[in-house]
């Protein structure tokens, strides 16, 4: 890359320069070969004045800003000045009065690889940059309406482009909402099997609850008794048994509960 050393200083005379362009009252030595080259707007206007007989050597720019119009030339000459976030805005200005494409090529690769940002959005829109205007609408839409209202570019965004940003907003939300109700349904059958097993369980409880009540659970001499007679040993032992087997089958009651197939 070239430093600021091996810039070509255009306010010197130059041998072979045959233009002068003056802006403000300085000149610039430049040449009308290199300037066509990269404008059809200076071609035509080095042809128009040649058939006048009275070549053109001098072109007055009273609007243009000297280190501006000086960057553009820098741009274009051999050196090659790359395009940086201080020159791109005024280069892609000056490139579209002029029709460079190269220069405006270069600035929309420049902006390409540069953080997406509404400002950038702004210069996309402004100058038609297809690639990079799709790439920063796709980050605003990800920006909440506050960031958006407060970043001062937004009002240079023109109605259409708000508009694909709303777009693409919604369309996201969607995308969320769709994505929520998915989580919801699988929630709620996950839910439904959670339910399954607790009424299962309890139901499998409430069993074992009811030995102690039941009759033909008991040992043959206490069959016919009304209560339970805790101070029987073979009663306790046959319930022992009871229970062990109900909490066994508890255990892996889950094994034969049906699954709900998921979606
Ligand atoms: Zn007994």
């Amino acid at each position: 890359m070239a430093d600021a050393g091996d810039l070509r200083d255009f306010t010197q005379p130059d041998e072979l320069s045959d233009l002068t362009i003056i802006i403000n009252g300085t000149p610039l030595h430049v040449h009308k070969q290199y300037l066509a080259e990269w404008s059809p707007v200076w071609r035509r206007m080095f042809l128009e004045s040649f058939t006048d007989h009275d070549e053109l050597k001098e072109v007055q720019l009273p609007d243009k800003n000297i280190d501006e119009f000086t960057e553009l030339l820098h741009c274009i000459y051999s050196t090659q000045k790359p395009i940086s976030v201080h020159n791109v805005a005024f280069l892609l200005e000056l490139a579209e009065e002029y029709q460079m494409e190269r220069i405006t090529k270069r600035c929309e690769e420049f902006l390409m690889n540069q953080e997406r940002s509404i400002e950038i959005l702004v210069l996309a829109q402004k100058f038609h940059l297809k690639n990079v205007y799709k790439r920063c609408v796709e980050f605003a839409k990800t920006r909440t309406l506050e960031d958006l209202e407060t970043d001062p570019e937004t009002k240079n965004l023109d109605p259409q482009t708000l508009l694909s940003i709303y777009k693409g907003k919604i369309e996201m939300l969607l995308d969320y909402s769709n994505e929520l109700k998915q989580n919801e349904d699988k929630m709620s059958q996950e839910r439904d099997l959670l339910k399954m097993e607790k009424e299962n369980m309890k139901r499998s409880l409430q069993s074992i609850q009811k030995l102690w009540d039941t009759p033909n659970k008991r040992c043959y001499r206490h069959m016919s008794d009304n209560l339970y007679d805790y101070s029987c040993a073979e009663c306790n032992e046959k319930m022992y048994r009871e229970v062990r087997k109900l909490c066994g089958e508890g255990q892996h009651l889950r094994r034969y509960f049906p699954k709900i197939p998921p979606k």
